[in-house]
């Protein structure tokens, strides 16, 4: 058995998930004819109290639609130096809005309001106008830390204070709301744009979701269709959104205990010195003494899989897909590297 804790994206639909899929009622989603698309629209925006929703192939595409609704050419980007924008979207900022960027600095890739504040341009000749921040929760490359409301809040107003639209690359963000159990629409209220991945831990085979006012969402639906995203028959995919909604949300908080007792069995080695605050369901373990590279062929051969995330990182993320079982299994397996 090959233990994958490469992403939580490696997850594979359950039996019910894929009896939803079957049984969709589908139609054309690019004429707004597929009931079980419209549904999951309806669905997430109520959650978050955003008043639309729309249903894209990917996170990437979801955050790339907004910052196409939120910045122009020649405006800039304020967002953490790990963002998912800035580090792993193939330089789309860029390459979809010929717009800049700004990066900040932060502990576990968190930023703070005082710092957007001192990090908007001037209105000058020689500087790009500052039109927009981007946050990401849980953060990714800070070990899938939190941000809490009470950070947020005072972001929201320094963005009000200068006309700035804020948005959440919530690709993990029910991770975050299980644990911190605060309420989708008061997190809604802060945010013009919120992107949130179905693929990862809620377990879907593909699919996010971008939420925002009707008007964002209307501009959005042509972006999305000039980046080739309008998909027809996608209630079936759409069908596999809303059955995680239902069936997947709560159980994240096991994901997240199985992440502890997997970082602390990690820094136990004598060549983990250190496991970033686990807050969810990521365990990012810092290497004394062995590469990245060696660590992982050491565990490719014991079966298990992780990804390299930095010069002496190595990533692991629990997921749908690992259980208790593999996680004692883990334990064994590496028992004697
Ligand atoms: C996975 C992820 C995305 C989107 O990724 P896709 O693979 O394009 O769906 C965006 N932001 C973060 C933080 C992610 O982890």
């Amino acid at each position: 058995m090959i233990i994958d804790l490469r992403s939580d994206t490696v997850t594979k639909p359950t039996q019910g998930m894929r009896e939803a899929m079957f049984s969709a009622p589908i139609g054309d989603d690019v004429f707004g004819e597929d009931p079980t698309v419209l549904a999951l629209e309806e669905k997430i925006a109520g959650i978050f109290g955003k008043e639309a929703a729309l249903f894209c192939p990917s996170g990437t595409m979801t955050n790339q639609i907004a910052i196409r609704l939120h910045t122009r050419i020649q405006t800039e980007v304020i967002c953490h130096k790990y963002s998912h924008i800035y580090l792993y979207e193939g330089g789309g900022i860029m390459a979809n809005s010929l717009a800049s960027v700004k990066l900040l600095e932060g502990d576990l890739g968190k930023i703070t309001a005082s710092q957007v504040g001192a990090s908007i341009n001037p209105d000058d000749i020689h500087a790009p106008e500052t039109t927009m921040v981007s946050l990401e929760n849980t953060m990714n490359k800070g070990g899938g830390s939190i941000y809490t409301l009470d950070e947020v809040i005072p972001i929201k107003k320094v963005c009000e204070e200068y006309r700035l639209k804020l948005h959440l690359d919530g690709a993990r963000f029910f991770n975050a709301l299980v644990e911190t159990g605060e309420n989708p629409s008061e997190w809604g209220a802060q945010f013009d744009t919120i992107s949130i991945c179905l693929s990862k831990g809620l377990g879907c085979p593909v699919g996010s979701v971008l939420l925002g006012s009707k008007v964002d969402i209307k501009r959005a639906r042509k972006i999305r269709k000039v980046m080739g995203g309008g998909m027809r028959q996608a209630g079936f995919l759409a069908a596999a959104g809303i059955y995680a909604l239902d069936h997947h949300i709560d159980r994240l908080k096991e994901d997240h205990a199985r992440a502890r007792t997997l970082g602390e069995m990690l820094l136990k080695k004598s060549f983990v010195p250190e496991v970033l605050p686990v807050a969810t369901n990521i365990a990012i373990a810092r290497l004394d003494g062995i590469t990245p590279e060696f660590f992982l062929k050491k565990l490719n051969e014991k079966g298990i899989k992780a990804v390299k995330f930095g010069p002496d990182l190595v990533r692991f993320v629990t997921h749908h897909d690992f259980d208790d079982d593999q996680l004692e299994e883990f334990r064994k397996r590496i028992s004697d590297l």
